[in-house]
């Protein structure tokens, strides 16, 4: 038993609360760890401003590094067979599968799990916190967890907390991206920037990245962007003209969505070039519809992918992209913001304002 500080949306639109609680003991399949680094998501500022509604009061967080403080007695290992002990640093999956339905048997898809608990589900704030705005968290048994190995800096990779097991897993819906292909990413946050490094390090002939403000365009570049266009300073037709002319106007082999806004979408379909793909992964909590004459998808043969979620995959690969990358990609640079559990709440709020390129918690 220990008491564990946490902080908790009590409900939408009210500030976060810092609660203390006492919590017990890590039973059979959990494992319990101290939080050094919870990354601050775009969702836990939608999920505060209402957004997005789920059941509350709630504990914020869903990426994070952690120590292993307790194992439960049936744990001994990571999800891919390596022994774990008391000190290990790990890195998870914020979501249980059942492993017990036609989407994690049959189709081997455990994003699309119906009974997968999310984003703290069904957890009360007074519970021991699988959220990771918080001192300690929980790992329930079936949470995919990964050892990380002592040369990868925590910053580097909690800088893609959870957006580069999203843009790996959206990359891999959409078949992946060929040596020398166009690509061209909407969005510069975390999950756009994740995506640029992604495209880049595959071989990409080109990575145009369609973003705002300035900051985050220049660490787009940092990252293997070769182009960068501002969207704040541009009109939609500039932008595709400027598309067409870096594709020597054939448009993109591949558009990642990673704007969150539906007018991306509508903007972008036009610039896929034939035979091209187009891939949503931002508009998770963007409602809105789009006019798409589904001729022009027939008569152009292109393919639109929606990916939502990460598997356990995506979480393991985030590492070992995260090993090679940040001795040649300021990966570490991402984390511009910093704040204590006390500071949660200036922490949504920068994030909200759209200040840091990536903003932690430090327990
Ligand atoms: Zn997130
Ligand atoms: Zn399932």
């Amino acid at each position: 038993m220990r008491n564990v500080k946490r902080a908790v949306l009590v409900k939408p639109g009210s500030p976060l609360e810092i609660w203390e609680r006492p919590t017990p003991s890590a039973s059979h399949g959990d494992v319990i760890v101290s939080v050094q680094m919870s990354g601050v998501c775009g969702t836990d500022h939608h999920l505060q401003s209402g957004d997005i509604t789920l059941p509350n009061p709630m504990v914020l967080g869903h990426e994070a590094i952690g120590r292993i403080e307790e194992l439960g007695s049936d744990v001994t290992t990571d999800s891919i067979g390596e022994p774990v002990a008391v000190g290990d640093v790990i890195y998870w999956q914020p979501a249980q599968p059942c492993y017990r339905c036609y989407a994690c048997t049959v189709l081997e898809d455990v994003s699309m799990c119906p009974n997968l608990v999310t984003f703290q589900l069904h957890q009360h704030a007074d519970e021991p916190p699988v959220g990771t705005y918080a001192e300690y968290a929980w790992l329930p048994e079936r949470t995919a967890f990964f050892k990380v190995p002592a040369d990868v800096p925590h910053e580097a990779l909690i800088a893609f907390g959870c957006a580069m097991p999203t843009a790996l897993h959206a990359i891999n819906r959409a078949g992946g991206i060929g040596y020398g292909q166009h690509v061209v990413v909407q969005g510069s946050g975390p999950v756009g920037l994740a995506a640029t490094l992604l495209a880049h390090l595959a071989g990409a002939g080109t990575v145009t990245v369609l973003g705002a403000p300035p900051n985050r365009l220049e660490m787009a570049g940092k990252l293997g962007a070769t182009t960068t266009i501002d969207v704040t300073s541009t009109s939609e037709q500039e932008r595709a003209a400027a598309v067409k002319e870096i594709t020597n106007g054939r448009g993109a082999d591949l558009i990642i969505e990673a704007a969150g806004r539906v007018p991306a979408f509508t903007e972008g379909l036009p610039l896929v070039a034939p035979d091209g793909t187009y891939v949503i992964l931002g508009l998770w909590s963007a409602p809105g519809t789009s006019p798409v004459e589904p001729r022009y998808l027939n008569n152009h043969n292109i393919r639109v992918i929606g990916s939502a979620y990460t598997t356990p995959r995506h979480m393991y690969q985030t590492i070992q992209v995260t090993r090679t990358a940040h001795r040649r990609f300021p990966l570490a640079e991402m984390v511009t913001h910093r704040f204590s559990l006390d500071q949660a709440q200036d922490a949504i709020d920068a994030v909200g304002r759209g200040e840091p390129l990536k903003a932690v918690i430090v327990p």
